[in-house]
């Protein structure tokens, strides 16, 4: 008997049902070559199966991509390495891998002058770790404080700390720009806690941890959250000169071509 006598009608239900969208879009050409090549029934039963995987391997790296809102366009293909000679393309690479930062839930903290290349750096690294399976969340930190500010005020904020904990990585960008005067932030305080040894953060500040008792509420606190913070924590130290009045220089005076390794810009 031929594959055409075999009553398919019900299959797309039957697909759409168990959920295979893949194999609903891909069996019949699938079908035909086996038909027609002659393949065992497990050849094609398998082919199938790995074809549905496969897609929904993709599409779950959408997911995480559309629920990361991190800057488009910020990768480490795009990243200039010799503009910052403290970060060896290596050991980001190495980071982007995941594994065992991530299981320990240890901390990157990025500080460097506006435009060095943090947020870009802290991005990179989060579409990175999308690729390889983990799941990232990007927020300015004021957004997120303010965020975790109207959750406590409906008496919500276990459960929007809850929330964040499905992220492997929560980069924070911007940490300086709180001001505990702008409202209460020991929510942020909350957060570190909630998250030490527990889940990554990756946090990037203009200023690094001098100025931070403009952040939290009281010295107590900032003492605390700086400790807890460092406690797992690898820190980056980009002191480069921006990387747009850089560029900005460059397309002034394309003939000294700034751009190699220049150690002398590192302090
Ligand atoms: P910061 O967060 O430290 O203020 P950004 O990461 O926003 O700096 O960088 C400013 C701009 O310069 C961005 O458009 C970024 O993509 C670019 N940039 C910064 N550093 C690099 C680099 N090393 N390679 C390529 N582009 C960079
Ligand atoms: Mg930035």
């Amino acid at each position: 008997m031929t594959a055409i006598e075999v009553d398919t009608t019900r299959l797309p239900l039957l697909l759409t049902e168990l959920r295979l969208p893949a194999i609903g879009r891909m069996w019949p050409d699938l079908a035909d070559r086996s038909d027609r090549e002659g393949w065992p029934a497990a050849r094609l039963l398998s082919a199938l199966a790995e074809l549905e995987i496969a897609e929904r391997g993709r599409r779950r790296i959408e997911r995480h991509v559309l629920e990361a809102h991190l800057p488009p366009g910020k990768t480490l293909d795009s990243f200039d390495f010799a503009v910052v000679p403290m970060i060896s393309k290596a050991r980001l690479m190495a980071l982007a891998a995941g594994d065992s930062w991530l299981e320990k839930g240890a901390s990157l903290l990025l500080f460097g002058p506006p435009g060095s290349g943090k947020t870009h750096c802290g991005a990179a690294l989060g579409h990175a770790l999308i690729e390889n399976g983990y799941r990232v969340l990007f927020a300015r930190t004021t957004d997120l404080v303010q965020k975790l500010q109207a959750a406590r005020q409906s008496l919500q904020l276990e459960a929007a700390l809850g929330k964040l904990d499905k992220f492997d990585l929560l980069i924070l960008d911007d940490l300086s720009y709180v001001h505990k005067d702008q409202a209460e932030t020991s929510v942020l305080f909350e957060l570190i806690s909630a998250r030490y040894e527990r889940r990554s953060m990756l946090i990037t500040a203009n200023q690094p941890f001098g100025e931070w008792n403009k952040v939290f509420p009281d010295p107590a606190m900032t003492i605390a959250a700086i400790d807890r913070l460092v406690h797992h924590s690898m820190i980056f130290e980009m002191n480069v000169e921006s990387y747009r009045r850089r560029a900005a220089a460059d397309r002034r005076s394309p003939a000294t071509g700034a751009t190699g390794n220049d150690p002398a810009s590192n302090g």
